[in-house]
């Protein structure tokens, strides 16, 4: 297996050169932040792996010591959050002619 290569990728980057060469390498993808990053045996770089997502991290502080938030988890929770913020304002505002909300 190439040093550039993961048994499941989450994706791959083709770079083509001037001449036409083709290099391709995998990339993996951080189960709480979505960043993507090309596989390199030996960068140094530290990576983590969430028992609980069941995948990796990308390394940074947020993300490895921050606790698991899976992106899944905390965009539901957004969507929850303004979901109750909608309802708070029905009733309470009024759009003017501008399409502004002002309170009633
Ligand atoms: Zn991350
Ligand atoms: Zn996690």
């Amino acid at each position: 297996m190439p040093d550039n290569s993961v048994l499941r990728p989450h994706g791959l980057v083709i770079v083509t050169d001037l001449d036409g060469n083709e290099t391709v390498r995998d990339t993996l993808q951080c189960v709480h932040c979505q960043a993507h990053w090309v596989v390199v045996k030996g960068s140094g770089r530290r990576r983590g792996w969430c028992m609980k997502c069941g995948g990796p991290t990308c390394g940074a502080h947020a993300c490895e010591v921050g606790g698991c938030v899976p992106k899944e988890a905390a965009l539901e929770a957004e969507e929850k959050r303004y979901g109750e913020l909608a309802r708070s304002i029905q009733g309470n505002f009024v759009p003017s002619a501008s399409g502004i909300l002002t309170p009633k």
